[in-house]
């Protein structure tokens, strides 16, 4: 017979499925007090938790650059000298030094630009030589009239269309008006208020702390005056004078600076294409300064913008390039993060088509619609469902009631109240009297409102609360309880990609640890925040990262004085990493439908979460909770170390593109494209195509069956379309410009995770088999991908059949991708091939053509590719790294 609890467990599951569906859809979500209660559960521990598998590591032995793969087929390009630093002629990244009226606005000058007349080049959009004169462009607007009048060459030609944009376009919500579903509040150590969100609920508003380098962001806008480089000013108030000095003398540094590297450049290598050779210097460094950017692994895909640290140095770009690097500033944008995009030559702006980045609130899901396709917003659409306690909570138990305890018993067992408070009484008094529980709010920081319990009396009966099982044995150090901050950052949620970064915070409570009932009211000692044992007299800052010393230590330091211990860091960081994946995915489902739902391209978001964990006296780490803006404020030498490090990692994780100006700019006449020469480097729309073609679309829904055998679910990678390179070569750019952190999805391991997906993904399915084909080669994975690039298979320019997928090739190849690799032999016996394959029933009859489908390996760039494989450039490099157990 069926127990009250099982009904009542029912109930609950069947109530969250249509909360879940409710978001999903964009519907208001239930009150707290119609929200469902919470299973009720087992609360045994299990002790071990699953590991990755990581023999299959193998360690890093080679760099790899587009160059170092390019087929060998390739002609090489004609040597040709293409710069003379003697004389100055031959190549002109900056052909004149730009026009200085109305473009680097002095910081003190912020004002309305009617009546300034704005000058730019026209030259190379006109398909003009470089060395002719320029022809100068002037827009102006009459201050009376309201009128605009345009010079080319000084004669007056016809007035520009609608060349002003309207504040009201701005699509960056204020969350104070709009935010809401997130606890967005860090707290990771240290508490700036100008860094951190607004708690909902609290009451608190950021607007008192504004200081004066913030203000930027509230500054009064500006009309869109013809001069597109007008407007921007410097980030950061530190940086700011330094910056505007740097623009002011910008032309002449860049020049010498290019100069410089051009002269280093292999010249022999470089191409005869104008396009080419600047491509080549701006993604060339110097012994003393790093480039402007970061060159693709391939051809045809356009570089990304360098970040550097404080100590390191980058070459600055041109200033036609330059002046599309906008920035759009938020109170609570971190100095840290301000001090980085200065250093690569961003500039704040106001106006809502211009930025190309963000770094502060959250918004509604609805903002993100405004989002342009150069834009890019570091948080994702739905993210609180992880972000805020109570949705983590749910999230997690559905995920242990679907698949059992074995694989979710990595978080304290939770109840929402006041839903859940029959489940939680029954608990409580299933436990008897000595045990402790925590109490939180819904969607707080900073332990604020928290209170380690243990008598009934104590929880409140109506206010939305939640109650955790207190974690009474955690592992000490020096008698001391500590938690860990964890940072991880989500490139993409379809396809997903996870990366944990090397390092983190280990931060100590300030009283000695005891289990006694009496000290439960003691915050010093079952508290580890920053902002709450800041207050204790007994708190010791520590200013070196390497040391072991003080109440806060990095990661890196934590895990040295373990090992000393003898104890083993390696599986308790995989246990980490398999928390993270998990976690993660238990929100995946409603965070995808949301960002499908509210973002047109996977380009404009990604996220860094704060994870904070808790090291149990077993030392199996347990999740306390998520946070989705981790506090990223930097007071110390400590702090500047981990947080620089990951944030310079993480923007160029991120993989920032230089928009292209007409897009920026649509409205301004004689704007619309960068000069030729820049062509290269500028984003490409096409690698971001959304667009799935039709036989894409059926290869999707082949790949995504529910019953689908393994052998079969390989071939994926055997034929490519172009929607699956660009995935794929996203994907391996991305990888290759990691820095500090390790991928933690996909990876070798990670089709034990594919179980806990809601819905199988096709993407995800895509990098899976890629992974597990080519991890243990990769410079054959690259040098195919190369191959394509090289003949612009990913941006469809090549319209063969050879990338067109039918179900029959898949077919084809699942047997003879077994036995041979010789691709021309794969067609020679269809019919006895699609017999044997055990997907063949099910698939309709289409007829091959005999020759037309090619496999990848049948491609035109295998002999290259053969040639390469054979003996690779380099010792091909693992996806597991050297650095990616703890050090
Ligand atoms: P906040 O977001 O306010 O920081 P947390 O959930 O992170 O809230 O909890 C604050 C602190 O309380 C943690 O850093 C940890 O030291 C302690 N804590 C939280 N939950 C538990 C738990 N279940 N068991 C033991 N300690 C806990």
């Amino acid at each position: 017979m069926t127990t009250q609890a099982e009904v009542d467990e029912i109930k609950a599951i069947l109530t969250r499925g249509l909360e879940n569906l409710a978001i999903q859809t964009g519907q208001k979500h239930l009150p707290l007090r119609k929200q469902t209660k919470k299973p009720m559960l087992n609360h045994d521990q299990i002790s071990s938790a699953s590991r990755f598998n990581t023999d299959a590591r193998l360690p890093i032995s080679g760099k790899y650059t587009r160059d170092t793969f390019k087929p060998a087929r390739r002609p090489l390009p004609r040597p040709q000298v293409y710069y003379d630093a003697s004389t100055s002629s031959s190549i002109c990244i900056e052909p004149r030094a730009p026009p200085r009226v109305g473009h680097a606005r002095p910081h003190s000058s912020r004002g309305p630009h009617y009546g300034h007349s704005s000058k730019f080049d026209t030259r190379a959009m006109r398909g003009r030589s470089l060395l002719e004169p320029p022809i100068k462009a002037a827009v102006k607007k009459n201050k009376d009239s309201a009128q605009y009048s345009v010079t080319l060459n000084g004669s007056k030609c016809k007035k520009p269309n609608n060349l002003k944009s309207t504040k009201s376009e701005a699509i960056v919500a204020d969350a104070g008006e709009e935010g809401e579903e997130w606890s967005d509040i860090d707290e990771d150590d240290d508490f700036d208020p100008r860094e951190s969100e607004r708690t909902p609920g609290d009451g608190s508003s950021f607007d008192n702390y504004i200081e004066e380098e913030d203000v930027m962001d509230t500054l009064e806008d500006d009309d869109v005056a013809a001069d597109d480089a007008s407007d921007g000013y410097s980030i950061a108030s530190v940086s700011s004078r330094t910056h505007s000095a740097k623009e002011r003398e910008s032309d002449d540094t860049v020049k010498e600076e290019l100069a410089a590297i051009a002269s280093r450049i292999d010249r022999a290598s470089l191409g005869s294409r104008a396009d080419t050779r600047v491509y080549k210097l701006l993604t060339t460094g110097s012994e003393e300064a790093q480039p402007g950017l970061t060159p693709s692994l391939f051809s045809n895909v356009p570089p990304t913008i360098n970040f550097v640290t404080e100590d390191e140095k980058l070459t600055p770009l041109p200033w036609e390039l330059r002046k599309l690097l906008k920035w759009r500033m938020s109170p609570i944008t971190p100095q840290i993060v301000k001090g980085c995009i200065a250093r690569s030559g961003f500039r704040a702006t106001k106006k809502s088509n211009e930025w190309i980045g963000y770094w502060g609130k959250h918004m509604k899901a609805s903002g993100f619609k405004g989002l342009r396709d150069y834009q890019k917003m570091n948080h994702i659409p739905g993210s609180f469902q992880i972000g805020r306690k109570d949705r983590l909570w749910r999230n997690l138990s559905r995920m242990q009631v679907h698949f059992g305890k074995k694989d979710f018993n990595f978080f304290p067992q939770t109840y929402v109240l006041p839903s859940d408070m029959k489940l939680l009484k029954r608990a409580w008094e299933d436990g008897g009297t000595k045990q402790k529980w925590i109490m939180k709010p819904p969607a707080s920081a900073r332990g604020i409102g928290i209170k380690v319990i243990h008598k009934w009396s104590q929880i409140p009966k109506r206010r939305p609360v939640i109650v955790q099982r207190y974690l009474a044995k955690p592992f000490l150090i020096n008698g001391s309880k500590f938690d860990l901050r964890v940072y991880v950052y989500v490139t993409s949620f379809d396809p997903l990609r996870i990366y944990v970064f090397e390092d983190g915070l280990t931060r100590f409570a300030t009283m000695k640890y005891s289990s006694s009932m009496k000290s439960l009211s003691n915050k010093f000692m079952h508290l580890t925040n920053y902002s709450i044992n800041k207050n204790n007299s007994d708190f010791t800052p520590n200013e070196d990262h390497t040391a072991c010393e003080g109440h806060k230590w990095t990661l890196k330091a934590l895990w040295g004085y373990m090992k000393r211990m003898g104890i083993d860091t390696k599986a308790i960081w995989d246990n980490i990493k398999d928390l993270v994946v998990k976690t993660i995915i238990s929100g995946e489902s409603s965070i995808t439908s949301m960002t499908k739902a509210n973002v047109r391209h996977r380009y404009s978001v990604h996220e860094l979460f704060g994870f904070d964990i808790l090291l149990d006296e077993n030392l199996k780490p347990w999740i306390l909770e998520v946070n989705i803006s981790p506090s990223l404020h930097s007071n110390s030498p400590l702090d500047i170390s981990v947080k620089g490090s990951m944030i310079k990692d993480l923007l160029n994780l991120a993989g920032f593109q230089i928009p292209e100006k007409r897009e920026v700019y649509p409205n301004l006449i004689n704007n619309g494209n960068n000069s030729d020469q820049y062509k290269n480097v500028i984003m490409d729309k096409r690698c971001w195509n959304t667009h799935v073609e039709k036989h894409e679309r059926a290869k999707h829904a082949f790949y995504t069956q529910k019953y689908i055998d393994d052998q079969c679910r390989a071939s994926v990678v055997d034929l490519l379309t172009p929607d699956d390179l660009c995935i794929l070569i996203e994907t391996e750019d991305e990888f290759s410009r990691r820095g500090g952190f390790q991928r933690v999805f996909p990876s070798p391991v990670s089709s034990k995770f594919s179980r806990f997906f809601e819905t199988p993904r096709y993407y995800n399915v895509l990098l899976e088999e890629w992974v597990n084909r080519y991890h243990r080669t990769p410079a054959r994975g690259l040098a195919l991908l190369e191959g394509y690039c090289g003949e612009k298979i990913h941006l469809r320019c090549n319209t063969d059949n050879a990338h067109i997928w039918t179900p029959i090739s898949t077919v084809l190849v699942v047997k003879e991708q077994r036995t041979l690799s010789a691709p021309s032999k794969v067609l020679q016996s269809p019919t006895s091939n699609l017999k044997k394959s055990s997907s063949a029933h099910s698939l309709p009859k289409i007829k091959g053509k005999k020759g037309k489908h090619r496999v990848i390996s049948s491609s035109s760039s295998s002999a290259s590719l053969n040639s390469l494989t054979s003996r690779p450039p380099h010792p091909p490099f693992s996806y597991y790294t050297d650095n990616d157990s703890p050090s």
